[in-house]
C-alpha cells in the first residue's frame, strides 16, 4: 500500500483560501455609508431599541452540572483483563521512563458557595439549575500583574502607549523552534508523505494467519442497530449542497461532540462537519469515549451494540462495551471500557494526569472496534493530540491486518496542547518498540529527546493534515505559533493546509434557535432587541440605552484574559455595558474572575458568569451587541462566527481564523458591504480600545452604520457548506482510488 502524496497544485480550495484569505462570502451588497455624525440617527437606533417589546427570558435550562476535575476517579466499573488477543507481537524492549507531561487540561468547574444577598448572587441563585459555577478557593487575584490595575476601576481614557502588559507571554517560540536539530531529512523541501515502516517480519508473518476484516467473525452487525429509535430532530435540509465528490464512508474518531460532549469548538466542529458530510450524501459514523458526564439528554435510542471487544492493553486486553446512539441524527458509538483505571468515569472530560493514557486508550479501542466490526471506511478523521495516534495503529498495525483500505485526516484544532509523554504510551497501546518510534522522524518530541509527541505523530503519519484557518495555517508553520512542531510541519508540508471551521446553521441560528426567546433574521433584526431586554431580565442588569459588549469562551491566557479584564472597565468608563460567561480548569483563573466578579457584583451594568452554559450562551449571542475576541493566538474561533450570524459585531484581533473572517469596517481592504466588524493587531491596551472604542463610538454616534454592520455579519455564510466541500475534497484526494 502507499500513502498518497497530494499534488502541488491540488485543486483542494486549502491553498487557494490560504491566498484568498476570505473563507465566507457575503451575498447581498448594503452599503455602508460615509461616517456623518447626526444626533437625527443616534435617535432613530434609540427609538428603535426603546420600542422593543419587554419579554423576559425563557431559556431553557437543563444543562448538566461538570463535577470538579480534581483527580477523583468514581464509580469504577468491574475490571476485566484477559490476555491480549493474538494481534500485536511486536518486540518489546525496556525503556526509559520518564515523567508524563499533560498539557490538555481546559475544564475545571468547583461548586458555587451560594449565599445570595447581592444583585449577582440573586441572579446565580436564579439561574443555579442550568448554570455551573465555581466559587474560588481563595480571592487573592493571581493575575499578579493585574492587580495593580485591577485596583483601580480607571480605565485608560486614551490609549495607552507602552503597556507594560504581560500577564501571559506571547506565544512566540520560533526562538525555541529555530534551536530545533535538525535532521538530515529536513533540508530536503516537499518531503513526500512518509511511508510507514512496517514492523519486523513477526507480526506480518502473523497477520497472514489472521482473517481479513470482512470475513471476521463478529458478533457485531456492522450496520447501526436493528432498532431504530425514534429521532426527535430531523437532520438538515441538503437543498444547496451539491456535492462533487463520489459518496465516500468517513469515520470520526472524536474525543468531543457537541453538544453531548463539549469542552471547546472541536466538539462543534465534528458535530456540525458530520452532518454536512452526510447530506452532500456520505456515510458518517462518529466514534467518542462513553463518558459519565455524557449529556445523554441529547441521545437517543441508546443501546448496547457490541459487549465483548477486548482491547489490547499492556500485553493483556481491556474489556469493552461499544454502544450506538443518535445524537440529534448523528450516529455514534459509544466505547466504554472496564478497568480499574476508570478512564471515562470521572465527571469531566480532561484534567487528569494520566489523560495521555486516557486518549492513547480510547484511540486504540476505536481503531479495534473498526477492525472487529469489519468496517472499512474510506476515511478516518481524527482531531488533536487526543486522537493522534489513529494514523500510527493504522499504519504499524491494522494496514498488516488487513486494514490496508482506509485513509487518514487529521485535524489540528491547537498546537498548544499536544501530548506529550514518555516511553510507556508505547507499551501500554502495545506498539513497543521504542528505539524505532523515538526517532527524530516518527514521534519522538522536537525538543525533549526523551519523550514522545502524539501531535506530532499525527503531523507524520496521517495523509492528510489540516489546521482549522489557512492564517492560522501559517502561523504555525512558518511564525513560531507551532509551538515547537514547525520543523514537522515545514517537512510535511505537501499534505498540510488550513481550513476555516464552519458554523451548524441547525444549531446557531437566530430564525429557529429555541434558546432565545424572540427569533428573527437580517430582515427582522428589530427582533434582537427584545433578546436583548431578555438577557438583561435574565442577569438582573439596568434596562437602559448602553450597548452590551460581551465575551464567550474559555478563560484560557491563549483567550488574551488581561485584555478581557481591561475590556470590563473600558465598557464600563464608556458607558457600555458587559457580560462574561467563561470559567477555566486552572484554579488561580477562576479565582481571580471569582473576584472581579465579587468587585463588580453591584454594579447594574456587569455580569460575570463563570461556568459553562450552552443555552445562556445562545441568549448572549442575540441579545449583545458586541462580541469580543482579543485573544493571543487563535486557532479559528467560533464565537465570533456564531455571534456575527446573530448580528453581534465583532471586535477582534488579527490573528488566525479571526482575521480570515473578521473584516475591519474603517480599515480592511474589502469592499465596504463585505466588513463585518473591528480589528486590532497590538496585543495592549492600546490595541483593544482602538477597536473597541470605535465600535462604542459607532454604536453611539452613527446608529445607522453600526446596523448595517450587524447585517453585514448577518450576511456572510459561514455555514459548513464550503468547509464541507473542502473537507471532501480533501478525503477524495488521499482516499485510495
Ligand atoms: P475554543 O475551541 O478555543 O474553546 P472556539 O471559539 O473555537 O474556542 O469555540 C468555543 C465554543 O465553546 C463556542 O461554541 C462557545 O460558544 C462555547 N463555549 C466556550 N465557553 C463556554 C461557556 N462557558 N459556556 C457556554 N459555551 C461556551
Amino acid at each position: 500500500m502507499t500513502q498518497k502524496t497530494p499534488p502541488r497544485d491540488t485543486k483542494i480550495i486549502v491553498p487557494e483560501s490560504q491566498k484568498e484569505g476570505k473563507p465566507g462570502k457575503a451575498v447581498e451588497r448594503p452599503a455602508i455609508k460615509d461616517e456623518s455624525p447626526s444626533k437625527a440617527t443616534r435617535s432613530k437606533a434609540k427609538d428603535v431599541r426603546s420600542s422593543s417589546e419587554t419579554s423576559p427570558s425563557s431559556v431553557a435550562s437543563s444543562k448538566k452540572s461538570e463535577a470538579p476535575a480534581a483527580q477523583k476517579r468514581v464509580n469504577r466499573p468491574k475490571q476485566d483483563i484477559a490476555p491480549a488477543p493474538a494481534v500485536i507481537a511486536a518486540g518489546e524492549t525496556s525503556a526509559e521512563k520518564i515523567t508524563s507531561t499533560v498539557p490538555g487540561k481546559r475544564l475545571e468547574n468547583e461548586p458555587e458557595n451560594k449565599s445570595p444577598s447581592t444583585r449577582i448572587d440573586r441572579v446565580n441563585e436564579k439561574n443555579r439549575n442550568d448554570l455551573v459555577s465555581a466559587e474560588p478557593a481563595e480571592t487573592e487575584m493571581p493575575l499578579r500583574d493585574l492587580e495593580k490595575s485591577a485596583s483601580t476601576e480607571e480605565p485608560h481614557s486614551a490609549p495607552i502607549a507602552d503597556t507594560d502588559m504581560p500577564l501571559i507571554p506571547e506565544p512566540v517560540i520560533s526562538e525555541r523552534a529555530e534551536n530545533v536539530e535538525r535532521m538530515p531529512s529536513e533540508t530536503s523541501s516537499a518531503t513526500p508523505i512518509p511511508e510507514p515502516v512496517p514492523y519486523d517480519s513477526k507480526p506480518l508473518e502473523k497477520s497472514e494467519d489472521l482473517p481479513e476484516p470482512e470475513s471476521v467473525s463478529l458478533e457485531l452487525e456492522p450496520a447501526p442497530p436493528p432498532i431504530v429509535p425514534a429521532e426527535p430532530e430531523p437532520v438538515a435540509q441538503a437543498q444547496h449542497h451539491v456535492s462533487t465528490t463520489p459518496s465516500m464512508f468517513i469515520v470520526q474518531i472524536t474525543p468531543e461532540l457537541a453538544p453531548v460532549a463539549k469542552v471547546g469548538g472541536l466538539a462543534d466542529v465534528v458535530f456540525g462537519l458530520s452532518n454536512e458530510l452526510e447530506i452532500r450524501g456520505n456515510h458518517v459514523e462518529i466514534i467518542l469515549p462513553k463518558y459519565d458526564c455524557l449529556r445523554y439528554d441529547h441521545i437517543w435510542g441508546l443501546c448496547e451494540t457490541y459487549g465483548d471487544l477486548w482491547v489490547p492493553w499492556y500485553g493483556g486486553a481491556i474489556h469493552c462495551t461499544v454502544y450506538f446512539g443518535f445524537v440529534h441524527g448523528r450516529k455514534c458509538f459509544f466505547i466504554e471500557p472496564h478497568s480499574s483505571d476508570n478512564f471515562f468515569n470521572r465527571g469531566c472530560i480532561y484534567g487528569f494526569n494520566d489523560d495521555v493514557l486516557r486518549f492513547a486508550f480510547f484511540t486504540r479501542a476505536a481503531m479495534e472496534f473498526l477492525w472487529k466490526s469489519g468496517k472499512n471506511p474510506d476515511v478516518i478523521h481524527c482531531h488533536d493530540w487526543q486522537t493522534a495516534l489513529v494514523p500510527v495503529f493504522l499504519f504499524e498495525i491494522y494496514k498488516f491486518l488487513g486494514m490496508t483500505h482506509p485513509r487518514v485526516c487529521f485535524t489540528i484544532h491547537n498546537f498548544k496542547h499536544q501530548g506529550v509523554t514518555g516511553a510507556q504510551v508505547l507499551h501500554a497501546t502495545g506498539l513497543n518498540r521504542p528505539e524505532y518510534y523515538f526517532h527524530y522522524d516518527r514521534l519522538r518530541d522536537n525538543f525533549n529527546p526523551h519523550a514522545l509527541n502524539l501531535m506530532k505523530a499525527g503531523v507524520v503519519y496521517a495523509n492528510f493534515v489540516t489546521t482549522v484557518s489557512p492564517r492560522h495555517a501559517s502561523e504555525a508553520k512558518d511564525q513560531g505559533q507551532g509551538f515547537g512542531l514547525e520543523p514537522t510541519l515545514h517537512i510535511h508540508h505537501v499534505k498540510y493546509g488550513g481550513v476555516v471551521n464552519g458554523i451548524d446553521y441547525n444549531v446557531w441560528n437566530p430564525e429557529i434557535d429555541h434558546y432565545i426567546p424572540h427569533r428573527y433574521d437580517v430582515d427582522t433584526i428589530e427582533e434582537k432587541y427584545k433578546n436583548k431586554k431578555a438577557l438583561r431580565d435574565r442577569l438582573m442588569l439596568a434596562d437602559n440605552e448602553k450597548p452590551i459588549v460581551a465575551f464567550v469562551g474559555r478563560l484560557d491566557p491563549q483567550k488574551g484574559l488581561e485584555l478581557i479584564r481591561h475590556a470590563i472597565f473600558y465598557t464600563l468608563h464608556r458607558r457600555g455595558q458587559f457580560v462574561l460567561l467563561g470559567s477555566s480548569p486552572d484554579g488561580q483563573i477562576n479565582s481571580y474572575f471569582w473576584s472581579l466578579k465579587h468587585q463588580l457584583n453591584d454594579n447594574p451594568d456587569c455580569h460575570i458568569e463563570i461556568g459553562f452554559n450552552e443555552e445562556l450562551s445562545h441568549l448572549i449571542y442575540a441579545g449583545a451587541d458586541i462580541i469580543l475576541v482579543p485573544s493571543q493566538f487563535e486557532p479559528c474561533g467560533l464565537t465570533q462566527l456564531i455571534a456575527m450570524r446573530y448580528g453581534t459585531v465583532p471586535v477582534v484581533r488579527e490573528v488566525g481564523g479571526l482575521a480570515d473572517t473578521v473584516f475591519d469596517k474603517d480599515y480592511s481592504y474589502k469592499p465596504l458591504h463585505e466588513r463585518n466588524g473591528y480589528v486590532f493587531r497590538d496585543y495592549d491596551y492600546s490595541g483593544l480600545e482602538s477597536a473597541l472604542g470605535r465600535a462604542l463610538s459607532c454604536y453611539y454616534d452613527y446608529p445607522e452604520h453600526f446596523r448595517e454592520l450587524m447585517k453585514n455579519a448577518m450576511r456572510y455564510d459561514f455555514s459548513w457548506k464550503n468547509p464541507g466541500q473542502d473537507y471532501l475534497n480533501i478525503y477524495d484526494l488521499i482516499r485510495e482510488k
